[in-house]
C-alpha cells in the first residue's frame, strides 16, 4: 500500500485534527456545493449581475486611491474578466443545467479555468489564473456582506491557507467544523493562532508551496503536536486522534467541575484566573470553564465580518452582552486594538511597511477621536450596572496615556458617571521599563507578554520564520517580568498578565514564584492552571525562583524550569498536552 505524503512545518497550536482540504487566501477554495431549486435560478442570475457591477465600481474606486496597488492596467485585466462572456456563460449554465448556488457555480467555473489556464503553462497564462482567482473571490465576498453568519461546512474541513494565516481566516467560518489548519505564515502568538487556541484547533505553519502537494477536497490529517501534515492519511493513523483527544478532554472536565471556586496556594494566597475573550460566546465559556472574571475584552473582534463601523447602538448592545453573560464579575475592557494583523476590512488604513510598528491602537484612537469617544461612552453607558474597568493598548509614553486618560475622563463627564478604573496596557517595552511612574497615574496594570516580546525581540509574531524567537523564558525577559511585579506590589496597584504566557501551564508555577497574582487566559486553559496554583507554595515557589537572576543561558533556563514543575507541580503537566506550547 502506498504510503501516505508527510510535510513538516512549525506548529503554532498543538493538537491533532482531520477533515478535507479547504483552500482559503487568493487559492480556490473547494467548498461544499449548494444544490437550488428550479425556481430559485432567476435569482441566482440577477444576483450573479448585481456583484459584477459592484466589483466593477468597488475596483474602480480602489485603483483611482492613491498608492493604490491596482494599476489602471490592472484594472483593465479585472474588468475585462468580470465582463468576458464566456466567465458570464460558464456560470449560468452552471447554475441553470447543474442547478447549483451562484457560489458554487463560480468556484466550478473558476476551478476550471485555474486548471486550463495552469495547464497552458504560459507565464501569462499562469498569472492570468491568479487574476481570475482574485476577481471571484471579490464576486463572492458580496455574498457574504452583512451575513454576520459564519461559512458553514457540511463536513469537517481542515483549512489549507495560502499565505500568513489572519484572523478572520478562522472567524469567517464555522469553527465547529474546523478540524485543523496548516498555513504558509503564522506565529505562535500573530492573533490568528491565539483565536485557534482558545477554540483548541491546531496549527501548523511555515510550508510553502502547499497548492503543488495538496488538491482541494484531499483528507489531510494534522498531527501539530509534532509539526506534521500528511496527506491522504491512511484511516489507522486517522483512528488514533480521538483517543488521544478524549483523556485529556475527560481530565479538563472533571478539573473544570472542580474549579468553579477561586484558588488558594497550598499556603493560602489567593489568585484570580480569569479568561481572555474575543467574542460575546467566549464569554460563557469563560464562566462555564470557572473565570474568576474577564481580563481581557479583545473589543476590535466587534469589527470583524462587519462592513462598516458599528455605532454606538450597536456597540452598548455588544457591551450589554458581555457584561451580562459575565454574570457581574469584573470585567477589564481593552479599547479598540486596531492595527498589526486585525484590521477590519472597512477600516481606511494605511499601507504600512511595518504594521506592527505602525499606526495601531492608542495611536489611532488618539487621532480618530470619534471611534474612541463612541467606544468609551457605549462601554460606560452599558457598563452603568457592572462591575468593568477600561485598559488601554500600546501605550508607549506617559503623554500618550496622560492623552487618553484625559478623552476617558471627558466622555465621563458629558455623560455624568463617575470616571472608571483605568489602566495601561504593558506591552511596548518603552512603557515597562517606565512602569514605577506609570504606576502613579494608573488604576491597575496588565502585561501584554506577545507584544512586549515581539518588540523585544524583535521577531514579528505572524512571520513563522522567526516564531523560534518567541520564547518567554529568555533570562532578560523574566527580569523584566520580576522587577514588574515587585513594583505593583510596592505600589500596591494590582497587576495581572493577559499574554499567552501566562495561559501555558509550563509557567504556571514560575510565574507564582515571580510573585504574580492574577493571570488572564483562554478559557479552556482556566481550570487546569487553577489546579496547577492549588497544588503549590506560594512561598516555596518564591524563594526557589529568586535563584534565578544566575541563569544566564535560555536551555539552562529551560532545563531549571522542567525540574522546578516537577518539584513544585509532580508530573501532572503531563496530562493536557494540548494546552501547552506557547
Ligand atoms: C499581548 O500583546 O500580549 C496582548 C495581550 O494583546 P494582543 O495579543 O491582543 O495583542
Ligand atoms: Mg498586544
Amino acid at each position: 500500500m502506498k504510503k501516505e505524503e508527510k510535510l513538516v512545518g512549525i506548529p503554532l497550536v498543538p493538537g491533532k485534527g482531520a477533515g478535507s482540504a479547504y483552500f482559503i487566501g487568493r487559492g480556490l477554495e473547494a467548498s461544499s456545493r449548494v444544490s437550488i431549486s428550479r425556481q430559485e435560478v432567476g435569482n441566482h442570475i440577477i444576483k450573479f449581475h448585481e456583484i459584477r457591477e459592484m466589483a466593477k465600481k468597488d475596483y474602480a474606486l480602489l485603483a483611482s486611491k492613491k498608492d493604490s496597488l491596482i494599476s489602471a492596467s490592472i484594472l483593465n485585466i479585472y474588468e475585462h474578466l468580470i465582463d468576458d462572456p464566456s466567465f458570464i456563460g460558464q456560470v449560468v449554465e452552471t447554475i441553470t443545467t447543474k442547478l447549483y448556488d451562484l457560489e458554487s457555480s463560480i468556484r466550478i467555473v473558476l476551478n476550471d479555468l485555474v486548471k486550463r489556464f495552469n495547464a497552458a503553462g504560459t507565464p501569462y497564462l499562469k498569472e492570468r489564473s491568479s487574476d481570475i482567482i482574485e476577481v471571484c473571490e471579490r464576486l463572492i465576498s458580496y455574498l457574504h456582506e452583512n451575513n454576520n453568519n459564519s461559512k458553514a461546512f457540511i463536513e469537517p474541513v481542515v483549512l489549507v491557507v495560502l499565505r500568513t494565516l489572519t484572523p478572520s481566516d478562522i472567524l469567517s467560518y464555522d469553527r465547529k467544523m474546523i478540524q485543523a489548519i496548516v498555513s504558509v505564515g503564522g506565529g505562535k502568538t500573530s492573533h490568528a493562532a491565539i483565536i485557534a487556541r482558545a477554540y483548541s484547533i491546531p496549527v501548523v505553519s511555515g510550508i510553502k508551496n502547499l497548492q503543488d502537494v495538496i488538491c482541494p477536497g484531499d483528507k489531510l490529517l494534522v498531527d501539530a503536536d509534532k509539526g506534521y501534515v500528511y496527506i491522504k492519511p491512511s484511516e489507522s493513523l486517522i483512528s488514533k486522534i480521538p483517543k488521544d483527544r478524549e483523556s485529556e478532554e475527560e481530565f479538563i472536565t472533571k478539573l473544570r467541575l472542580k474549579w468553579q471556586r477561586p484558588v488558594f496556594t497550598r499556603d493560602g494566597i489567593q489568585i484570580d484566573v480569569m479568561a481572555n475573550v474575543s467574542l460575546p460566546e467566549d464569554v460563557e465559556e469563560a464562566v462555564k470553564y470557572g473565570a474568576d472574571g474577564i481580563g481581557l475584552v479583545r473589543t476590535e473582534y466587534l469589527l470583524s465580518n462587519k462592513k462598516g463601523f458599528p455605532d454606538e447602538e450597536k456597540q452598548i448592545e455588544y457591551y450589554e452582552n458581555i457584561f451580562s453573560k459575565a454574570g457581574g464579575k469584573h470585567c477589564i475592557v481593552r479599547v479598540m486594538d486596531i492595527g498589526g494583523d486585525k484590521v477590519p476590512e472597512f477600516f481606511d488604513m494605511p499601507q504600512e511597511s511595518n504594521p506592527f510598528m505602525g499606526w495601531r491602537a492608542i495611536r489611532i484612537l488618539l487621532e480618530k477621536r470619534e471611534i474612541f469617544e463612541t467606544q468609551l461612552s457605549a462601554i460606560m453607558k452599558a457598563g452603568k450596572k457592572y462591575n468593568y474597568s477600561i485598559m488601554v493598548p500600546m501605550v508607549s509614553t506617559m503623554q500618550e496615556w496622560l492623552d487618553a486618560k484625559k478623552v476617558i475622563s471627558h466622555v465621563a463627564d458629558k455623560l455624568g458617571v463617575k470616571m472608571p478604573q483605568c489602566g495601561v496596557l504593558f506591552e511596548v517595552p518603552l512603557a515597562i521599563l517606565e512602569i514605577s511612574t506609570f504606576m502613579g497615574e494608573i488604576d491597575f496594570a496588565s502585561i501584554g507578554t506577545n507584544d512586549l516580546l515581539q518588540y523585544l525581540t524583535a521577531a514579528d509574531r505572524t512571520n513563522s520564520k522567526v516564531t523560534y524567537l518567541y520564547n518567554p523564558i529568555e533570562p532578560a525577559f523574566l527580569r523584566i517580568l520580576k522587577d514588574a511585579i515587585k513594583v505593583s506590589k510596592d505600589m500596591a496597584k494590582p497587576l495581572s498578565i493577559c499574554g499567552e504566557m501566562a495561559g501555558n501551564p509550563l509557567h504556571t508555577a514560575l510565574l507564582v514564584g515571580l510573585g504574580l497574582k492574577k493571570f488572564s487566559v483562554i478559557p479552556r486553559n482556566i481550570p487546569v492552571i487553577k489546579e496547577l496554583i492549588s497544588r503549590i507554595s506560594f512561598a516555596e515557589a518564591a524563594e526557589s525562583v529568586s535563584h534565578i537572576d544566575s541563569i544566564a543561558d535560555t536551555k539552562d533556563m529551560l532545563r531549571w524550569l522542567k525540574n522546578f514543575n516537577k518539584n513544585m507541580v509532580g508530573d501532572i503537566l503531563d496530562k493536557f498536552p494540548t494546552a501547552m506550547g506557547i
